[in-house]
């Protein structure tokens, strides 16, 4: 819809449609993708569904939208109330599918507006359109927006079934270690229990939606002519390695945010799509701590909790007697809205900044921040990581708990709170993170894996030169 009628002159660049998953952690890295295209010169087209048009015109005029040479924006129908994942991943190709079509046909045939499409790129998770891009005989990516672990653990949930160990037995599977079965016979993936994997597993249905939903969009990934991930080679080596030949090429291009440092057009640089709004003040209040000295607690822009593990979390961290910046998203807590304490308010006061959504890709580069409770979201995770910050996890849903794992033995820059959680633990957590030996070790390593993800994105690093392949062997391969 932006910016039809300034298309004077038809352009001959390439052209590539991007269409991400309408949730937060999905269109956050197709945009930077996207700009990183156009700043290797395509034209872009970024498909939003209407949803999130919405909230991106609420915070960015239209005009600045429309002024971006060769960057444009177009929607999908969705304009639904309910933003649960299984409401959304099962709705969204009914309701997509045949208005993709018609949109890819008019993209294709509009001359005098913009080049003809040279392929699109959609994300892992909406694989139905790989069956329209097949009709149109247009090449298509797929950008799964999961660690290269959390997609190698989706790819083995349906041997999982096969070998009778999910769906669970009874409930209380959950409690008596069954979870803890371990599963050696994953290529690349070692030391990996069964609560290790996607949380869909831990269900005793057999026909769990979210459990086969996923199983069916990853066995559709081979289809791709490549997959794209935001990694980067030296953080996930064994599982990458183990990938190659089991998917088409896979191109880890991450941390994208890193690569981003060289768009040259700050007015392109300064888009972003927030489905919430931001508040306001939180850099100026970092400005004002000391180095190192500030939790950062943000639980991603899906995961809900009861008030009852809210408060757990506010005692927990009012307790250890640091600093922090907590974002509270408005819909954080199941049911009502989320109510802390008159006490906890008033024993916090001037030591913690309670917010409902910030630019996280602000927060974390920020050097007051010493340690960030997150809910180990793969962009939260590889964001953390970029910017040297260590973590205590309490994985929510999907593959975070695999990312958690990951993060806590693997990459050492982790620490694991209890699902259960409990006041007292996140207390000396906490402190454990901020000023003990083990947070110090931590945020070593979190250093240390800084510099070879500033390596990999860095003109020759390996992110830098496989986004350059992968534009050379499948974006500029003649159909
Ligand atoms: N994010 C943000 N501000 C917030 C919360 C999240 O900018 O207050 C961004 C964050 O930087 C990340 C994305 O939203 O890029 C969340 O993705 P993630 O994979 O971490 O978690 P999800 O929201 O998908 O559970």
């Amino acid at each position: 819809i932006m910016g039809r009628e300034m298309a004077a002159v038809p352009s001959t660049k390439p052209h590539v449609v991007l269409i991400p998953f309408p949730a937060q952690g999905h269109i956050n890295p197709l945009l930077k993708l996207a700009k990183l295209l156009h700043a290797r010169g395509f034209h872009i087209t970024f498909v939003n569904t209407e949803y999130s048009q919405k909230r991106m015109l609420q915070s960015h005029d239209p005009s600045t939208l429309r002024s971006l040479d060769d960057f444009r924006f177009e929607t999908l129908p969705d304009d639904y109330e309910n933003r649960t994942t299984g409401f959304l991943c099962y709705s969204i190709p009914k309701l997509c599918l045949a208005p993709l079509r018609d949109l890819l046909r008019k993209l294709n045939n509009s001359p005098t507006e913009c080049p003809p499409v040279t392929c699109i790129i959609t994300d892992g998770v909406m694989s139905f359109t790989l069956d329209v891009a097949n009709e149109l005989g247009i090449p298509a990516m797929f950008f799964w927006t999961t660690s290269a672990c959390g997609f190698m653990a989706y790819l083995h949930n349906q041997h999982l079934i096969d070998r009778g160990l999910t769906p669970l037995k009874g409930l209380s599977n959950l409690s008596d270690g069954y979870l803890d079965t371990k599963v050696d016979w994953v290529p690349g993936m070692s030391d990996m229990r069964l609560r290790d994997f996607p949380s869909w597993i831990r269900t005793t249905d057999g026909n769990d939606y979210m459990l086969h939903f996923n199983i069916y969009e990853v066995q559709r990934a081979s289809m791709a002519a490549a997959v794209i991930l935001n990694t980067f080679d030296e953080l996930e080596r064994p599982v990458l390695e183990a990938l190659a030949p089991i998917v088409p090429p896979v191109y880890t291009v991450g941390p994208l945010d890193l690569l981003l440092h060289e768009i040259p057009n700050p007015r392109l640089k300064s888009i972003n799509i927030n489905l919430w709004k931001e508040d306001e003040s939180y850099l100026e209040w970092l400005d004002q701590r000391e180095p190192g000295s500030v939790v950062y607690v943000n639980f991603g822009s899906l995961a809900v909790m009861t008030n009852d593990q809210l408060i757990e979390f506010a005692w927990g961290l009012a307790r250890s007697n640091y600093h922090f910046l907590w974002i509270i998203r408005p819909d954080l807590v199941k049911g009502d809205d989320a109510v802390l304490p008159q006490e906890f308010l008033t024993e916090t006061k001037g030591r913690a900044l309670l917010a409902s959504w910030c630019q996280q890709d602000a927060v974390l580069p920020h050097p007051s921040i010493g340690g960030f409770l997150t809910h180990s979201g793969w962009n939260s995770t590889l964001e953390s990581i970029s910017n040297g910050v260590p973590m205590l996890c309490w994985p929510f849903f999907a593959e975070q708990p695999t990312n958690c794992k990951y993060a806590c033995i693997d990459w050492g820059v982790a620490m694991e709170i209890h699902n259960v959680v409990n006041r007292d633990e996140v207390e000396r957590m906490v402190r454990e993170l901020m000023g003990g030996e083990k947070g110090k070790e931590m945020r070593r390593r979190a250093l240390e894996w800084k510099e070879k993800a500033v390596g990999a994105a860095k003109a020759g690093g390996s992110s830098f030169m496989n986004l350059e392949r992968m534009v050379k062997e499948v974006l500029l391969l003649p159909k």
